[in-house]
């Protein structure tokens, strides 16, 4: 799933051969990607609009036409690119725009559930999770003290947190896991028991990891491909995630795969140990707590979800 430095290597492809162009006309071949306005209206709100600037909150692309802004969200598998009309259209193609230099903007998606959203000139019909998003972690509004208090009282793991969109925008599975790496943190360590030092650590560690991912332009291990269809090149350089099984490059323990927050998550037992109180079996969850995301369950090494 593109995390926030794929969104923005999107982002970065997209502009220099997006901004400035005049829609001509929008196919709609997908008329559910199409989450507000109906398909009609927006198709007909948007022929003849100008791409003037696209711009990244979270993991969402929001692109500005003139007084209007539509708002493009990838989750699972979509993919925003552009190409020439000739370019072979592929199996899972929803949405067309076509642009008054010949080229297509197209949105592909094999698992269908991201799309667009077309915003009211007042807003309306925005995403709530856009409407809700937390603090932009690249921002100078992102401090360790607006992480501290937004951990604060969490009993929720702290993987769980970082996933928390109104918490901090923009991590997924790969990153979350990559930060609680290099800070040292257990995924599965109740958020707001965090000590101050451990919080400023993470904080960093959340910054370091996305730069140098977005300097990688993202990481691609199944579907992403940027604005251009080019692959990312940060997987390589992954200290953990998709690594269980392998040495730690710290210290050289095997890394580990378990259940967080119901996701595959990835760790070294050795530079982040297992809190107190946390059973790494799949049976024995802590009694009476059903559904928190402290839950971990062991998973075997090597495989994916
Ligand atoms: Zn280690």
């Amino acid at each position: 799933m593109p995390e926030l430095p794929e969104v923005e290597t999107v982002r970065r492809t997209l502009c220099p051969r997006v901004v400035g162009r005049r829609i001509r006309r929008v196919e709609i071949l997908t008329p559910r990607q199409i989450y507000h306005p109906d398909p009609a209206t927006f198709a007909a709100d948007l022929e003849g609009a100008v791409f003037d600037d696209i711009e990244r909150r979270g993991k969402y692309l929001l692109f500005r036409l003139g007084p209007r802004i539509l708002v493009a969200h990838l989750r699972m598998s979509g993919h925003l690119y552009v190409c020439g009309p000739e370019a072979p259209r592929p199996r899972h193609l929803h949405v067309v725009f076509h642009l008054d230099d010949g080229g297509e903007l197209r949105y592909a998606d094999q698992r269908k559930f991201g799309g667009f959203h077309l915003l009211g000139r007042g807003g309306e019909g925005m995403p709530p999770g856009l409407a809700n998003l937390g603090p932009e972690p690249l921002s100078p509004e992102f401090t360790p003290q607006v992480l501290a208090e937004r951990l604060a009282g969490r009993h929720t793991s702290i993987k769980a947190a970082l996933l928390n969109q109104a918490l901090v925008a923009g991590l997924g599975n790969i990153y979350a896991d990559e930060a609680l790496f290099c800070a040292r943190i257990h995924p599965a360590r109740e958020a707001g028991s965090l000590t101050p030092a451990e919080v400023e650590r993470l904080h960093g560690c959340i910054r370091r990891v996305l730069l140098r991912a977005v300097e990688r332009r993202g990481t691609t291990f199944s579907l992403y491909r940027d604005g251009e269809g080019n692959e990312g090149d940060m997987y390589d350089e992954l200290q953990v995630f998709d690594r269980a099984g392998e040495p730690c490059p710290v210290c050289g323990t095997p890394i580990r795969k378990v259940a967080v927050a119901q996701r595959g998550t990835h760790f070294c037992p050795r530079c982040q140990p297992v809190p107190e109180g946390v059973a790494l079996s799949p049976r024995r969850a802590r009694p009476g707590r059903r559904g928190n995301s402290v839950r971990v369950a062991a998973e075997p090494p090597g495989t994916y979800e």
